[in-house]
Parts: C-alpha cells; structure tokens; sequence
C-alpha cells in the first residue's frame, strides 16, 4: 500500500490500513509503532474515532491526529429491513456510485454479505447486477466500511459471525482490495475477525483463485451449468475459463487448505434444471470434496430468466441428495426489499420494487430509514 499523504497533507482513510500498514505509516511520521495498536483498539474495540477522547495518547499527538487520518465511513443511504429479519444498506460510494450489503440472520448466525465492485464485467445473464458495467472496484476501506456501518446499527449483544463476499461485484476482479480488507478486519486489536468465517465467492477467475486459500478464506464458485455448453450461455467467463480449469482449480484449493468447496448453482427453468443436470452436476463435482447450494432463481425485469415451480427446485433437490451429493437448499431471504442473491444493483431506476417500498407503507417493511437521496440525484 503506497500512503503518500503528506505531500498533500490528505488523510489516509485508517479503515483501509492493516496493523502492519499503519505501523509502517506511522515510523514513516517518527511515531512509536506500539501506536498503532492503541489506535486499532480505540477505533475498532471502543468505536472512538473522535482522536480528542483518545485518553492514552499524548495531546500533541492527539491534535496532530485529525490530519493525518480520516476515519470516514461510506454514508449509508437506506437501510431497509425485511419482515423476515434481513436487513439491507445502500451505500454512498460518492460521485453518484452506490454499493449495498445485506445482514441475514439464521439460526446461529448473523452473515454480512458485501459488495466488491460498483457494477460488474462477468456479465452473467441471469445476474441483475451483471447488467450493469463495471464503474470501479471498491478499496479496502469501503469494504470494511460496509462492515463497520453494519456492525455499528447491531443490537446489544449481536455481533457478525460470517462474511459472503456474495454481494455486487466479482470479488477476485478486485483481489488486493478485497483481501486487504480480511487482513484488516483479522487483526487482533481491531475486530479480530476469523479468516476462517469468511467466504469468497468467485465466478471462477481461475488464476486469481489461490490467493483465497493464501489468506485462509473458504472459497465458494458459481458453477451455474452443467456442462460448458449451458455454463458458457449464462455465464461467458466459462469460454475464457472452462469447467475443467476451474475444477481443477477447486481442487488444488481442496489439496492446500484441506477446507471443501460450495459450489453455488442457480436453477433457472428449462435452463439448468432438468434431472439431468442433477445428474450431471454431481459427476462433475465428484472429484472436489464440497457442499452444493442450490439458489432458485430470484426473478427480476427483464431478466430473461424464470424460476422454476418449486415442485422442479423439490425434485433437483432429492435427486442430488439420492445421487450422494452434500447439498443445501438456500432459502431466499430480504425479497420484499430486494436483497435476494442476483437482486443487487446500485441503479434506482431498474428497481421498481425498491421505490415502491420507499414510497408507500407496504406491510412487508418493518422499519425504513431512508434519507439522501436527491442529494445523490438518484
Ligand atoms: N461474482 C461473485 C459473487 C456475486 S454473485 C460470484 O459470481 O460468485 C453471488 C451468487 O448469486 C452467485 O452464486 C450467483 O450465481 C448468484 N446469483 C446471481 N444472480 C442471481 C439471481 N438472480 N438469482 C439467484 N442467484 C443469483
């Protein structure tokens, strides 16, 4: 990470900076680096970013503080929670681009699915954010950003126990930021968050993939199709990176990590959903330890695209099980606020649902915290 800030005198934004960057960055000033660790406890132990209240460091440092860091997070722009529980944030990523995160609570656990990229190149067919061309990959401080405004609106005793890199964007399209970010959100002092909870999940850039076993994350890939012919009509990454490179990819991963793979698989009708494909989809991934979780299409204009009945979903579902194969049925979450897998984008105008919403006091929206827009003249 290159931190040429005093030149300019711009502070470096501190969410963007693991333990060894802001060490580094703070010998760079003459400073101690012990520091640095106070620094990571204030802001991600205490939540105090305010360097005034920062009671352990000396008052000319204190007052030198505010120029040399920034503590900005990305502005949360709504905040939208589902009659089910899932919550969704639309982030400010300035200049009119806008990321959004979703938290879905399980069970036992609390998972934050976060965004990578504003808009997406992959272009899978099927995908409502894939419509959308790229704008900019996002920096590692508005990743832990997206984090750090979701666990700042959690309830007492709550905390986030999982993170999908399942949101807007092709994670392994932006790998430096995107493992900068674990790095940082891992550190001891800060939120000390096991690389062991967090899943990235690619559409198989393959020679990106080992750098997710590099930073001990569990990989999960977008299978999709089951052979290269029907991969390759939803998802064209398939003619640059066919099936057999990126199985075996998954299995150099299984070899390194010892940790299985999810392959995640999409049912679209009378695309990807016959018996056979059941059939096929488990030869094909007979030779990767790993768990399959099939996601019935979640529909959106314009798509193209049907979800199957759920009798179809019922069938594929036994037929894998018969077939021996490990496999979950995901449950579609957030769909009253349009937060489901594939539902994501940060353009308005092809949201109909979301405005609605906004708008009116549908029944299904417990809470709406909904501010800013027209200033971002969405
Ligand atoms: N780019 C990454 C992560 C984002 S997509 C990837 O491709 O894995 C996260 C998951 O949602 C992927 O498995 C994708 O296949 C799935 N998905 C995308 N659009 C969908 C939709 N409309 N309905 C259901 N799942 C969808």
């Amino acid at each position: 990470m290159e931190m040429e800030t005093t030149s300019q005198n711009t502070p470096v934004n501190f969410y963007g900076m693991s333990l060894p960057d802001l060490q580094k960055f703070l010998k760079g000033l003459g400073k101690e680096q012990f520091r640095a660790q106070q620094l990571f406890k204030w802001v991600y132990e205490q939540r105090v970013t305010d360097p005034a209240m920062m009671s352990n460091l000396s008052k000319d440092f204190r007052a030198e503080l505010g120029n040399l860091l920034s503590f900005e997070l990305p502005r949360v722009i709504s905040h939208l929670i589902s009659v089910d529980g899932t919550q969704k944030f639309l982030f400010d990523m300035k200049n009119c681009n806008t990321v959004e995160a979703v938290l879905i609570p399980s069970d036992d656990r609390l998972t934050l699915c976060v965004s990578s990229e504003v808009g997406c190149n992959i272009a899978c067919k099927f995908c409502f954010t894939g419509k959308q061309k790229l704008k900019r990959r996002l920096t590692a401080e508005e990743i832990v950003g997206q984090f750090m405004q979701a666990h700042d609106r959690l309830k007492d005793g709550q905390r986030i126990s999982n993170i999908v890199f399942m949101g807007m964007g092709e994670p392994l399209d932006n790998s430096d930021a995107v493992f900068k970010s674990i790095d940082v959100l891992h550190t001891q002092w800060g939120m000390n968050f096991s690389r062991r909870k967090v899943t990235v999940s690619t559409a198989g850039i393959v020679p990106e993939m080992w750098k997710v076993g590099a930073a001990k994350a569990r990989l999960a890939v977008s299978l999709n199709g089951s052979n290269d012919e029907i991969r390759s009509q939803v998802m064209p990454i398939n003619k640059k990176y066919p099936l057999a490179e990126l199985l075996k990819a998954c299995r150099q991963h299984y070899e390194t990590t010892g940790d299985k793979i999810t392959f995640e698989y999409v049912l679209l009708k009378g695309v990807t959903d016959s018996l056979e494909d059941a059939d096929r989809l488990v030869k094909l991934t007979r030779s990767v330890p790993c768990k399959i979780n099939i996601i019935p299409f979640n529909e959106h204009p314009g798509s193209g695209f049907e979800r199957p009945s759920d009798e179809t979903v019922a069938a594929f579902h036994q037929r894998l099980m018969d077939r021996g194969a490990h496999v979950l049925l995901r449950r579609t979450m957030g769909r009253d606020i349009f937060a489901a897998c594939g539902q994501l984008t940060s353009e308005f105008e092809n949201k109909p649902q979301l405005m609605d919403i906004s708008n009116s006091k549908i029944g299904g929206i417990s809470r709406v915290r909904d501010f800013g827009r027209r200033q971002l003249g969405l």
